[in-house]
Parts: C-alpha cells; structure tokens; sequence
C-alpha cells in the first residue's frame, strides 16, 4: 500500500513534533542522571573554580552555566546600568525637545 506523501504543512508539524519529543528526552536524562562538575573553567574570567561557582543551566552539555556566578552578576549589573543610561538619554532628548519648542513659541 502506497502512503499518501505529507504535505510541507505536515512535515513541518511533525518534525516540530520530533524536537519537542527530543528536547524532553534530553531534560529527563539531565534531571535523572545529572551530577555537577567538581572543576569549571569560566569562559568569562577564565579560572577554574569549583562546580558550586556555577548556576545551573538545562540547557548545556554539563547543566552548568558557561560564566561563573560572579561574571553573570557582573554582567546582569552592567546590562542594567546601560539600559537606566540609555532610558536616562531617552528622557533628556525628550525634554530637550520639549525646551526648544518653548524657547520657538517664547515660552522659557
Ligand atoms: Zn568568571
């Protein structure tokens, strides 16, 4: 018997399918057999430090984190200093705006 071929719809559908089986299959082994590295190069800072230095990451081969807590404490830090710098440029262009539109009308 000869099986109707899939349209791309389908093929789309079931290797989607075929991830998400996969995925699952990957955290399961993670969670069941898991045991955390007793040494880690940090690919930030590039020292070794002990396992325990790391966040947990499912994601990853060894379930750790690339960066060691310290740099992505670092980094999370920096990130929102940049966004309150550019929300803080944001606000001044706007009332800048604002003055130079008063100061055309005679305003200020
Ligand atoms: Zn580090």
């Amino acid at each position: 018997m000869r099986r109707t071929p899939f349209t791309p719809g389908e093929r789309r559908a079931l290797n989607a399918y075929q991830g998400v089986l996969r995925d699952r299959h990957r955290l399961k082994n993670v969670s069941r057999n898991w045991r955390r590295p007793r040494k880690k190069r940090c690919y930030s800072c590039h020292e070794v430090l002990s396992g325990y230095e790391f966040n947990r990451d499912i994601t990853t081969k060894d379930g750790l984190t690339a960066w060691c807590k310290y740099c992505e404490r670092e980094r999370s830090r920096r990130r929102a200093e940049k966004a309150r710098f550019y929300i803080a440029l944001g606000e001044q262009a706007a009332r800048e705006r604002v003055e130079a539109i008063m100061r055309k009308r005679g305003e200020l």
